[in-house]
């Protein structure tokens, strides 16, 4: 785990609030220089790494602090949440990223104002987003969730799964499939947290060795506010990035993972 993960479990408030503009340019300043100084252990560029900033359970007047520091995309977990700050907040130039488990009567809300998905976990989600993407006349990028923790509480696709899983999306002509998205392990152990990215891009690695056209551009979206110095170790090219951004959550993490109530709680 990283030193800001440490902390965390430690219970330790290293995740400070943002409630200005100055604030969220700070927390946003300190995020991009970990990221920098983790490519470059990695030997690799930080332009490659993307920061997905995550608003969940943030209010509307918070985040259009972070939309002045210069945020133009939202992580949220849940469809209903994305959906209200994607309506109240219409007049910004944002999109929303979803990036939880989605149920298919949500496929039509996600197909209407969604940037992109990243949390696509089954054929009977892509197929009820590809028929809402088509009669809406437009296309959703997605990444395919992976369960890479072998924990039963995590959603994904089993990785010994996943090649089969890719070789069935082509047909859904209007999901976009860019890469794999992954949620480690709820370690305090950063090795194992780190076996979990690895296995990512392994996957991903022999997915595009076996068939290029089935990953796209062949992304990563792993790591967050705990861990995503490690995963940009480990070839991370989107980092979703909570917590380091807007402050600790004191809502726990089970409510959007039931069973994870092990991880950190960052509360103050
Ligand atoms: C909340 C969330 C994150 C960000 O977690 P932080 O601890 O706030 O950085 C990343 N990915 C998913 C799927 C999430 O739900």
């Amino acid at each position: 785990m990283t030193t800001a993960g440490r902390a965390a479990a430690a219970g330790e408030s290293q995740y400070p609030s943002a409630d200005s503009t100055a604030d969220f340019v700070r927390n946003i300043a300190t995020v991009r220089s970990r990221i920098a100084a983790a490519a470059a252990r990695a030997g690799r560029s930080a332009s490659e790494v993307r920061l997905l900033p995550v608003s969940k359970t943030v209010p509307e007047d918070r985040i259009r602090l972070a939309v002045q520091a210069g945020c133009r995309t939202f992580g949220e977990n849940k469809v209903q949440e994305a959906k209200r700050k994607h309506g109240n907040l219409a007049g910004l130039d944002v999109s929303w990223s979803v990036i939880g488990h989605l149920q298919t009567n949500k496929a039509k809300d996600v197909a209407e104002f969604a940037g992109e998905f990243q949390a696509l976990d089954s054929l009977r989600v892509a197929e009820a987003l590809d028929r809402r993407l088509q009669s809406a006349g437009r296309g959703l990028d997605v990444f395919v969730q992976v369960n890479t923790s072998a924990e039963d509480s995590k959603y994904g696709i089993p990785p010994q799964e996943l090649p089969g899983f890719l070789a069935q999306l082509p047909r859904y002509t209007a999901v976009r499939v860019r890469g794999l998205m992954t949620l480690a392990t709820f370690s305090s152990d950063t090795d194992d947290v780190r076996a979990c990215f690895a296995l990512l891009r392994t996957l991903r690695d022999r997915a595009r060795g076996e068939n290029p056209d089935f990953v796209g551009p062949a992304e990563l979206s792993m790591g967050m506010s705990g861990d995503y110095e490690t995963a940009i170790e480990e070839g991370a090219t989107v980092v979703r990035v909570g917590q380091a951004i807007f402050g600790a959550r004191t809502l726990p993490d089970s409510y959007y993972w039931p069973g994870s109530d092990g991880r950190q709680e960052s509360g103050p």
